[in-house]
């Protein structure tokens, strides 16, 4: 099964890509992860691509759509995939199209007031880096790293008013991208109802929201 998955940041997106592959033996792949290893490689495609990253930026096309070719004509895709962080634009939906054909679009239905109780509860160790979650992962001890005795802090993009901003843009992009795989009849959507969750749930229902995955993919 050929699966994409389209969800907000912060709706959790990898953490069920990688769940899906476990139980369907499907490579999980990450057009993220596949351009940082390039520039951890320090390969002609990683030099050039740095910079653009560091900003934040979308790398062109023709380069995402080459390191993706190539990762999907490996033999561990022989029977699918799950692809995270693409397409991120129409053209690439397109593009996607001509060199592979998609079985189902998984699109996780994230409110925004789950995504930014969620970002906002994200902490990081001043002196480490090591990421906290206050609600999901927190520190054994309050605003102090388990790792360094460093002090916990929330970085500016963790920021409400930054986070919305950040689905602004989001929700402007993903809509066009939605909308093409409706019009396919390729779009599944997983709803996020808070009256199906438990309260002590409700930050990280992963259990639940795989199983209503797993249900949508029958499998
Ligand atoms: P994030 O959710 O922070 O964007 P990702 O790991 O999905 O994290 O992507 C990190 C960076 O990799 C993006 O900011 C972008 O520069 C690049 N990238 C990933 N996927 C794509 C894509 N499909 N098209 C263009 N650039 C991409
Ligand atoms: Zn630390």
């Amino acid at each position: 099964m050929k699966i994409v998955i389209l969800g907000p940041p912060g709706s959790g997106k990898g953490t069920y890509a990688s769940r899906i592959s476990e139980r369907l033996g499907i490579p999980h792949i990450s057009t993220g992860d596949l351009l940082r290893e390039e520039i951890r490689n320090q390969t002609e495609t990683g030099k050039r691509i740095e910079s653009i990253m560091n900003k934040g930026d979308l790398v062109p096309d023709e380069v995402v759509i080459s390191i993706l070719k190539n990762r999907i004509s490996k033999d561990d895709c022989s029977n699918g995939f799950i692809l995270d962080g693409f397409p991120r634009t129409i053209e690439q939906a397109k593009k996607l199209e001509e060199i592979t054909s998609i079985d189902v679009v998984i699109f996780l239905d994230v409110p925004d007031w789950v995504i930014i109780k969620r970002l906002t509860s994200r902490r990081v160790c001043e002196k480490c880096g090591a990421i906290y979650n206050l609600l999901t992962n927190p520190p054994k001890q309050e605003e102090l790293c388990d790792k360094c005795r460093g002090r916990l802090v929330q970085r500016e993009d963790d920021k409400e008013e930054v986070i919305r901003e950040r689905l602004k843009i989001y929700k402007e992009k993903t809509e066009l991208i939605i909308r093409y795989y409706k019009d396919k009849g390729l779009l599944k959507t997983v709803e996020w109802k808070k009256e199906d969750i438990p309260e002590e749930e409700q930050d990280m229902p992963l259990s639940l929201m795989l199983e209503k995955i797993m249900s949508l993919l029958n499998a």
